[in-house]
């Protein structure tokens, strides 16, 4: 228990203070991509150096701690409310330490006791699978961005949006212009195509755990992600929304089967400050590699 407690706590403070190279590389690429002497440049250009500052002190990148998500895989036998204990104990751990700024707070009364705990919080998500190894990977989601998320049920009269790709196209677009200058850009997008209410908004989320460089399998999609990512770098939104190239880094559409009645298309805004990291745990607890 000693030991997990001790990776997980490892796992936050990196994930916290160090945006993973695809992120970082993406974002590397967009700066160089902005005109020189542009507004667009400048933010680029001070979150490139948010970035580069964090690592450097071990510090938060962004002072929005966000929700703090595990997602698990895990062999049978895994003992989860191990794990949870450890989650929560590192949680707190990493708070005290500074890692993670104090900011949960309980919904009905506001109140915030510092620890980062409570109904929700941290969040863990166990998948069993057939390998003997566990791997775990974490996400800081910030409040700002997941402000902007949105879940369209298709059709949609307003944005002419019908129950096929094209109108999960024109949601997807729909929810980047509704965010300009707002879940401080450029963004990630994590989509779910179907599902339901719930379930769909928890894909987009996973979604957001692929790499920014990777390719979907399903050629359709692929397609439909890069075009996505074309059309709304030309929108001239740009980086927090002053204009310029960087609207996007990345999207990624996943897709879940639904009802014949529900067409949902649900979206999941991720900021500049993309933190996830993870870890390939051994069998006493301990950190065998990352993940990203
Ligand atoms: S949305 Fe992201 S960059 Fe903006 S304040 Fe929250 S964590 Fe920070």
């Amino acid at each position: 228990m000693k030991l997990l407690q001790e990776s997980l706590m490892e796992l936050i403070r990196r994930t916290s203070a160090e945006i993973p190279d695809d992120v970082h590389r993406a974002t590397l690429a967009a700066l160089e991509a902005e005109k020189k002497g542009t507004i667009a440049e400048s933010a680029m250009k001070i979150i490139e150096q948010n970035i580069q500052l964090a690592k450097k002190k071990s510090q938060p990148i962004c002072q929005d701690t966000g929700s703090v998500i595990f997602y698990v895989d895990c062999p049978v036998g895994f003992d989860q409310i191990t794990f949870e204990e450890a989650a929560r104990k590192a949680v707190v751990e990493a708070t005290k330490k500074g890692f993670l700024r104090q900011n949960s707070v309980d919904s009905i009364t506001g109140k915030n006791d510092g620890t980062n705990l409570g109904p929700g919080a941290p969040t863990v998500h166990c998948h069993q699978h057939r390998s003997p190894e566990a791997s775990v990977r974490l996400m800081l989601k910030g409040g700002g961005c997941e402000n902007v998320g949105a879940q369209y049920s298709l059709p949609n009269e307003k944005i002419k949006a019908n129950r096929d790709l094209d109108g999960c196209r024109k949601a997807i677009l729909d929810a980047v212009l509704q965010a300009q200058g707002k879940g401080c850009g450029p963004g990630i997008l994590g989509v779910c195509i179907g599902g339901d209410r719930a379930t769909g908004y928890e894909q987009s989320k996973v979604q957001l755990l692929r790499k920014i460089d990777d390719a979907n399998p399903s050629t359709e999609l692929d397609k439909l992600e890069k075009d996505i990512v074309e059309t709304a770098n030309k929108l001239g939104i740009g980086p927090m929304g002053f204009g310029g190239k960087t609207t996007l880094l990345g999207c990624k559409i996943g897709v879940l089967n639904r009802v014949p009645a529900s067409y949902f298309v649900s979206i999941s805004y991720m900021c500049w400050a993309y933190r996830r990291q993870g870890v390939v745990l051994n069998g006493e607890g301990g950190i065998s590699n990352w993940l990203y």
